[in-house]
């Protein structure tokens, strides 16, 4: 293999072999992958607008059967001290917080409810809905989805089709960690494996529903593994309907794994701002058919978000207003609006407020 081949075939979004993004991976100079990615960027996403959004994290339960080891946040139905699920009240006085910011999206996650089927769920979103009938849902991801199904018998397309009837407006990438079942094995047992993930993917695109794609990486997984996660991403992209949006944005950060049973059997790995910005351009390249890249500063801070964006992400995300599961981990950052435009600008870039889908605000 060689570098320059590579780039050429890179910058003529030419999909690349999973071989062929762990060679760039390893042997690109930072610099020459950076320059690489941006162009990729600036064929996607023209000119200097990067966009960001106002939503709100709230989480409906913490009860969760899944017991992925990197979870803090989680318990079972059981420990009646610490299990919650979110009370009509506590969603009324989320939401009116969340107008008074400017925003009108929820990014409605939790755990795998045992008892909690489908039923449950077409009721929240339809009274979410009543509090707010102009209010968003992001909600869900595929490994609830794919549980949710399984606890009330039905079809993961039956599934999607009362949950969209019930208010769902768009579907997060969430739950996907590595997409390989060997390492989901160890990390995450209990939780629906890859094929169960795509499978929901393909449902909901085939649907027309809007989706993210995300990884979570620097634990126990091989480079190798994680560009066939990027290709198992790109494969679904590339068999959506045509015309269906499918995976709108890419999001990608380094575990968190503070205190969790997973920092005990797995060896703490710091991911370098490099490696963080060599993900983020990797991603831009081998995603030939992702039109947005995310910054993912989250985790890894404003500052090294704001270089993102001269690595191939043309998306900060969310402001973040409240944060339960990466912060019960180890993540402690937070941006406000005022503060989110004045690092895309400081970045030299424009602010450009967004929605879910993508479209302007
Ligand atoms: S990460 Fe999600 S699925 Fe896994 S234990 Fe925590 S709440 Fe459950």
């Amino acid at each position: 293999m060689n570098l320059n081949t590579l780039y050429t075939k890179a910058l003529n979004k030419e999909p690349l072999s999973a071989d062929e993004g762990a060679f760039l991976y390893r042997n690109a100079p930072p610099a020459e992958l950076f320059e690489t990615a941006q162009k990729l960027r600036y064929s996607h996403v023209p000119g200097k607008r990067v966009s960001w959004q106002i939503d709100r994290n709230i989480n409906y339960t913490n009860v969760c059967i899944s017991g992925c080891l990197f979870c803090n946040f989680h318990c079972t139905v059981s420990q009646k001290e610490k299990s919650y699920t979110t009370s009509t009240e506590e969603y009324k006085v989320k939401i009116a917080e969340l107008r008074a910011l400017g925003g009108d999206q929820i990014l409605l996650q939790g755990g795998l409810h045992p008892n909690y089927d489908i039923t449950f769920y077409e009721n929240l979103f339809t009274e979410l809905k009543s509090i707010d009938p102009e209010i968003k849902l992001n909600a869900l991801g595929p490994p609830e989805v794919a549980h949710i199904a399984r606890i009330s018998r039905i079809s993961i397309e039956e599934t999607l089709e009362r949950l969209v009837k019930a208010g769902l407006t768009t579907l997060p990438g969430a739950g996907a960690e590595i997409l390989s079942d060997r390492i989901r094995k160890i990390i995450s047992p209990a939780k629906p494996n890859t094929a169960k993930w795509c499978e929901v993917m393909r449902a909901a695109h085939k649907m027309g529903l809007s989706t993210t794609a995300t990884m979570v990486y620097g634990h126990i997984e091989t480079i190798e593994e994680r560009m066939e996660h990027l290709v198992t991403i790109r494969e679904i992209q590339a068999d959506r309907p045509a015309g269906a949006p499918g995976f709108r944005a890419f999001i990608s950060w380094p575990m968190q794994m503070e205190g969790t049973k997973l920092a005990e059997i797995c060896a703490k790995r710091d991911i370098t701002p490099v490696e963080h910005l060599k993900m983020i351009a990797i991603s831009r390249i081998m995603l030939t058919n992702i039109p947005h890249i995310q910054a993912s500063w989250l985790t890894v801070g404003e500052t090294i978000g704001q270089m993102a964006l001269h690595c191939g992400a043309d998306d900060m995300g969310s402001i973040m207003i409240e944060e339960n599961v990466v912060s019960s981990a180890g993540a402690s950052f937070r941006m406000g609006s005022e503060e989110m435009q004045r690092r895309i600008h400081e970045a030299g870039f424009e602010p450009w407020l967004r929605g879910q889908d993508y479209s302007p605000r």
